[in-house]
């Protein structure tokens, strides 16, 4: 299976007035042309920094970026800023969270969606809005006329959403980065867009890395999950294995946390008590000791390594579920 994108050793860090932040720490992952991964973590578990970093989006003189990332056969870390960003729209797109303030609010639809057309393709106006109406139609939006004509406002949360993923298809990309694309949305809309967004990796064989809180969502709409914990990748494996065989105890805490079809009803759903460590100061041993029903003395001193069992099932625990003390 080849890989599209690798990101191999990738530490984020900030210089703050505290100090240095470091957000993401010695980050390997590899995203298989054709495939979906999912990252899966609390929020400020680093997941976002991870994948802006790993797209070039972060800049300026606050952020230092270590490690190398290779997308379709370029290294993205050796690249000018100009060169990455001729890689945006038909090798790399990305849709946010909340589409209305990623949409300019003062202009039409048809607008927003043919001027990347016409940029990056060099369309005519008019081939470019024809094309703006396939791309509505594309991602289910009906009476595609009518709302390239409209304001973002004038769109439901869900529609806007739809609008955003045909902006970000636009041209073709190799790769999607989807970052918590239904979480502003209420809970029938978010599977409608999740089945949209898999049927489209699926028809325009797109690799795709979808960053969620949400253990569920990734659950049936992606390929592989990588858990984030405090900056790290701490499990890594196909999806169905992870869900069959979890060693982390952290991504343990993460399913229970989750409302699920097999809980009994009127069970109470665990939270994960406690808190990320501060990423300015961090701990010497594992990270989630404090919060870990599982830790033992070792896990406050060491820092737990990197493990790989010899079906690729990578953990980062000293004590990992399943084997035994
Ligand atoms: S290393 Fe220890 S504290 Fe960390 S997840 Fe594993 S058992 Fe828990």
């Amino acid at each position: 299976m080849s890989s599209l994108m690798s990101i191999k050793n990738m530490s984020v860090n900030f210089d703050t007035p505290g100090g240095s932040l470091e957000a993401v720490r010695g980050v390997d992952i590899e995203i298989p042309a054709g495939m979906s991964v999912g990252v899966v973590g609390e929020s400020g578990s680093g997941k976002t920094v991870m994948c802006r970093a790993a797209m070039g989006l972060l800049q300026g003189s606050t952020v230092n970026r270590t490690g190398t990332v290779i997308f379709d056969g370029h290294e993205l870390t050796a690249m000018s800023k100009e060169q990455v960003r001729e890689l945006f729209g038909s090798g790399m797109a990305m849709i946010f969270q909340d589409p209305l303030t990623a949409l300019n609010p003062v202009r039409r639809i048809g607008a927003q969606l043919s001027e990347g057309l016409r940029i990056r393709l060099g369309m005519s106006k008019s081939d470019a809005m024809a094309r703006s109406k396939e791309l509505l139609e594309l991602v289910r939006i009906p009476n595609a006329a009518a709302v390239l004509k409209s304001f973002p406002y004038q769109l439901s949360g869900g529609m806007r959403q739809r609008v955003m993923i045909a902006i970000a298809i636009a041209c073709n990309p190799k790769l999607l980065f989807a970052d918590e694309p239904t979480t502003a949305l209420d809970v029938t809309v978010q599977a409608q867009i999740l089945q949209l967004l898999r049927e489209l990796r699926e028809d325009l064989n797109m690799s795709m890395v979808l960053v969620t809180h949400d253990l569920g969502v990734v659950a049936g709409n992606t390929d592989y999950v990588a858990v984030m914990y405090a900056g790290e990748v701490v499990e890594y494996a196909p999806t169905k294995k992870l869900f069959a065989d979890m060693r982390m105890p952290y991504t343990e805490a993460l399913l229970d946390s989750i409302p699920r079809v097999d809980h009994k009803s009127g069970t109470r759903l665990s939270v994960i008590a406690g808190r990320l460590p501060d990423p300015t100061h961090r701990p010497a041993g594992c990270g989630f000791a404090p919060r870990c029903k599982y830790a033992q003395d070792k896990c406050t001193t060491d820092h737990p390594e990197l493990k790989t069992d010899p079906d690729g099932h990578v953990y980062r625990c000293w004590f990992p579920i399943g084997e035994a003390l």
